[in-house]
Order: C-alpha cells, then sequence, then structure tokens
C-alpha cells in the first residue's frame, strides 16, 4: 500500500529483485508511476474499500507492506482532520480487508513522531510515546489497534518507526520527490542547485549543540533491507512488536547544511526562520532492537553518504 511513494518504491524493487511478485496500490497523489519499475501497479484509494476488496480478490495477497499516509508534520498541526481520515479510518479500511481475506502479515510504517519530545536520547522502544503532533498521533493510533488486532484476530505485525528516511537508491532508479516539498534535504539539495534562493532553517533557539533541530538521518535503502528483514522474522513466527529504524547519529539541520555544501561544492544561502510548529528540538533513535532481533546492521549511516546519493538523484532525477 502506499508502494509508488519514496519509501514503498526503494522496497518494492528490493522485493522484486529478490524474487517476490508485489502488487503496487497506490492512489498516486503523491506517489509517482515512474517509480514504479517492477511488480504490477494498482491504482486506487484506501478510502475506496470496492476498490481496495477487488484487488484482494483479484491476486493471492499473502502478507502486506502499509506505507500509504500523509506525512507533514507541519500540515499535520494545520490540517488534522486529512491525517486522521487517511492514516488512521484509511487504514482501518485496509486492516478489515486484510481480515476478510485473511491475509495474516503486516509491515507497517510508524514514525518517531509517535514519541514527541523524548525524555532521554537515544531512544529506545519502550520509551513513553507522547505525540505532539496529529501525524504522530495518527500513527500511534494504528499502533494501538494492530496490538488489539493482533490478540482478538492473530494478525501477526511490525511497526517500524522510522526516523529520518533520506538519500536514493545508489543505482539511481528511484529518489525522493515530493509535491509539494517539505522535506529538509531535498530542499537543501534544491538551494544547492540553484533551483531555489535558499534553504530556511526553522529554529536556532532550540536546547541544542548549535540552536536548530537534531535529527536521525536514515537512508532509505537501508529502510528497505529492514522491511524485508521485518516480514521475514513475522513468516517465521516472529512475536508483533515495534522496532526503531535509526543510525543513532543525531545532525542538526546546520550541519546538514555544512555536509551538503560539502557534497555539492556549491555555497547554500541560509535564511533564519520561526521554529515550525510540531517540531521536537531532539530525535535519535537507537536501533539496537531491530539489529539483534532482525539482524539489521545499516550500511549508509554516513550523512555525507546519504547526502551523496540524494544528490546524484536530484540532478538525474527521472520524475
Ligand atoms: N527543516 C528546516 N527547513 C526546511 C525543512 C525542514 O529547518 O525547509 C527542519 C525541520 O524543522 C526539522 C528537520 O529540518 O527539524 C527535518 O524536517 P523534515 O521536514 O525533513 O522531516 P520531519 O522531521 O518533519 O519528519
Amino acid at each position: 500500500m502506499g508502494g509508488a511513494g519514496y519509501i514503498g518504491s526503494h522496497i518494492n524493487k528490493m522485493l522484486c529483485s529478490q524474487g517476490s511478485k508485489t502488487v503496487v496500490f497506490d492512489n498516486l497523489v503523491y506517489g509517482h508511476r515512474e517509480a514504479v519499475s517492477q511488480g504490477v501497479l494498482e491504482v486506487g484509494d484506501l478510502k475506496d474499500l470496492e476498490r481496495l476488496d477487488e484487488v484482494f480478490e483479484k491476486y493471492e495477497i499473502e502478507a502486506v507492506f502499509h506505507f500509504a499516509a500523509y506525512a507533514y508534520v507541519g500540515e499535520s498541526v494545520n490540517d488534522p482532520a486529512k491525517y486522521y481520515n487517511n492514516n488512521v479510518a484509511n487504514t482501518l479500511h485496509l486492516l478489515d480487508t486484510m481480515r476478510k481475506h485473511g491475509v495474516k502479515y503486516l509491515v507497517f510504517s510508524s514514525t518517531c513522531a509517535t514519541y514527541g519530545e523524548p525524555k532521554v536520547i537515544p531512544i529506545t522502544e519502550e520509551m513513553e510515546q507522547k505525540p505532539i503532533n496529529p501525524y504522530g498521533a495518527s500513527k500511534l493510533m494504528i499502533e494501538r489497534i494492530l496490538k488489539d488486532y493482533h490478540h482478538a484476530y492473530g494478525l501477526n505485525y511490525c511497526c517500524l518507526r522510522y526516523f529520518n528516511a533520506a538519500g536514493a537508491d545508489p543505482e539511481g532508479e528511484m529518489g525522493e520527490s515530493h509535491n509539494p516539498e517539505t522535506h529538509l534535504i531535498p530542499l537543501i539539495l534544491s538551494a544547492a542547485a540553484g533551483d531555489r534562493a535558499s534553504i530556511k532553517v526553522f529554529g536556532t533557539d532550540y536546547p541544542t549543540r548549535d540552536g536548530s533541530c537534531i535529527r536521525d538521518y536514515i537512508h532509505v535503502t537501508d529502510l528497505a533491507d529492514a522491511h524485508i528483514k521485518a516480514m521475514d522474522y513475522l513468516k517465521k513466527g516472529g512475536g508483533s512488536t515495534c522496532f526503531n529504524l535509526g543510525n543513532c547519529i543525531g545532525s542538526s539541520v546546520l550541519e546538514v547544511i555544512r555536509a551538503a555544501e560539502e557534497v555539492t561544492g556549491k555555497r547554500i544561502p541560509v535564511e533564519i526562520e520561526e521554529r515550525r510548529a510540531g517540531d521536537p528540538p531532539i530525535l535519535v533513535g537507537s536501533a539496537r532492537k531491530a539489529q539483534e532481533i532482525l539482524g539489521w546492521t545499516p550500511q549508509y549511516g554516513d550523512i555525507k553518504t546519504i547526502l551523496s546519493h540524494a544528490w546524484s538523484w536530484y540532478c538525474n532525477k527521472r520524475y
């Protein structure tokens, strides 16, 4: 679900390259047809129960990866209805369709935004989840619903709490391309390319080492690998649970801009702005649990590697 989007398209490619047969279900509102180079694409919306049912009838579906969601923190503060309707109500459609068709395995895209403003860094999975924006709250609601569906209906799930997905396919086939673009790294690169005048830094008065927000950027190919490992774990009888997916490395907004200047060789003009609503100062995750239980080790943890793959994609974008 949502396999034509930034993260889903990387998992689709990896699954297909490992010999799995995939069906991508996507409404193409934010997804890109061109991002689905392999597997079948079925265009449809999760709010359309009949269409969903039709696709589950048509194919023998064994397991679901669910990426389809709205994911703009700032927008979720201004328009929570959009987030609760799509991320929560429409996900219930999916879960109930899975039940109806006897599909027992789900890997769900959750987020570090479920933790809110953590008291201790790095964040581990058992820490309190108190989201400070509707986006994080919508994902936490699904985590809760999954627990209950597991208990009552035997649905087996892994919630993967992503830190900040970044980078691009090292082979250059897919990358990050949102419209509108609100994410830090593509915006920095567009400023480096001269496609925008500057990058705005949302707040330099946070209690961090340079005053700008700190995030844990994780390469999208590493995320893809974790999804496949999580699904294998479930199919082998692993218990339903949640995993953080991050590098345990925090980079501030200003540090990412400086690293991007080095990678691109361009000067990137900066404008200091007010804080953006809904942004916690620091989100850095411990992924020790995923390393121990799934045997997952990120390959592209260095921010400059992440930026260099994102930069190659930016310069040779296919969509
Ligand atoms: N950010 C920024 N300027 C921008 C976009 C983002 O300073 O134009 C900051 C944002 O406040 C956050 C970090 O960069 O601290 C990462 O934001 P992004 O939107 O990429 O991901 P999020 O953390 O919201 O998932």
